[in-house]
């Protein structure tokens, strides 16, 4: 209708003028799972891609936006770093967004990434924008939304996205797909949960940051960060051009954090020049894409009437062991693929 048209129109004007609250706004609307609301986001997201292209476009690769991924496990410093250091780039004039991904909030209804309480000075900070992970949805779900919101976080300004999560399941290989350069944040401490993190996520990680390295800490800092660049070394190599760092910094005297940035232009500059970063997020779009129809497949099969008649009965029948898992699944999936 004419007044849905005037309220995205509304919006995306105050989006590319900077207004925190309509970016606020703008993001709820695509992370609403409401169909009409969902009509009217792909509206905004249309235009605000547009206005993205238009503006990289007239920029050039070397000025493109910087998506950052940042993953670590509980404890790692990743809200006093993450303060530390988009601090640090706002001082430089930079805008910065800061953004979540926490599946487990779908879950537990509440939200601990991004949580402006636990970056205090940033979260008043004019030039920094702090979202918490959106609590409704799948992995998958909060996936999408947030290749959303990071757009519309550009549109309004910000140069600098950081994409949080917590190291330890399914949720950095969403996020590294949805950024232009992964950093790992680790604490110097050993033990199991260490050794886990080392074989998946590392394979993804752009940069490792040896977190901590101050006081007493320094020594058990130099120790794990020998450890890591032998585990990157004998990494299979992502990119043509970048071998992944590690290195040490602390987030409560700050010492580290300029030579981090350094490398992580070092990074961009160097992706930027040899075609993987734009290569990189043409292939993210169309990730993005498939994540689409996987999130609205699974909708569409979840509100099927015949399939939730049947869902509990299957189910128990998989469990007792008196039908395959695959054969549950065809069951299941019969009823729904008649109707389609
Ligand atoms: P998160 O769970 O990864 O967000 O970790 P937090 O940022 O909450 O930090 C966990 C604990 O580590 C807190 O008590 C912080 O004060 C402490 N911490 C974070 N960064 C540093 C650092 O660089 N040096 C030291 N010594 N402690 C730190």
């Amino acid at each position: 209708t004419q007044e849905d048209e005037e309220y995205v129109k509304d919006l995306y004007q105050g989006v590319i003028d900077g207004k925190r609250g309509s970016l606020a706004k703008a993001i709820t609307l695509v992370e609403s799972t409401h169909p009409k609301k969902q009509e009217l986001a792909q509206v905004l997201l249309g235009d605000v891609l547009k206005y993205n292209k238009e503006r990289e476009q007239r920029a050039g690769v070397q000025n493109y936006t910087f998506r950052i991924g940042l993953s670590g496990p509980p404890g790692a410093g990743k809200s006093t770093f993450i303060e530390a250091f988009g601090k640090f780039l706002t001082k430089q004039g930079h805008k910065c967004a800061v953004l979540a991904v926490d599946p487990s909030s779908s879950q537990t209804g509440g939200s601990l990434l991004g949580d402006k309480t636990r970056m205090p000075e940033l979260s008043c900070d004019p030039n920094a924008y702090i979202r918490p992970s959106p609590s409704k949805g799948s992995l998958g779900g909060v996936t999408r939304t947030t290749n959303e919101a990071i757009v519309v976080c550009e549109a309004a300004g910000y140069d600098i996205i950081l994409v949080e999560t917590v190291g330890v399941g399914q949720s950095e290989f969403v996020v590294s797909n949805m950024v232009d350069m992964f950093c790992l944040l680790i604490p110097p401490a050993g033990g199991d949960e260490l050794q886990g993190i080392k074989k998946g996520i590392v394979e993804v990680a752009d940069i490792v940051a040896v977190n901590k390295c101050d006081g007493d800490l320094i020594p058990a800092a130099n120790r794990i960060q020998m450890e890591y660049i032998s585990a990157v070394k004998y990494m299979r190599p992502r990119s043509a051009v970048w071998k992944p760092q590690v290195l040490r910094i602390s987030s409560l005297t700050k010492e580290g954090i300029p030579e981090l940035w350094k490398n992580m232009l070092d990074f961009k500059t160097s992706a930027a020049m040899a075609g993987e970063f734009t290569t990189k997020r043409k292939r993210q779009h169309k990730v993005w894409m498939w994540n689409y129809i996987r999130d609205h497949i699974m909708e569409l099969f979840m509100k099927h009437q015949l399939v939730r008649e049947m869902i509990e009965e299957v189910e128990s029948k998989v469990q007792k062991g008196e039908v395959t898992p695959g054969k549950g699944a065809d069951e299941l999936l019969g009823r729904f693929v008649k109707d389609v």
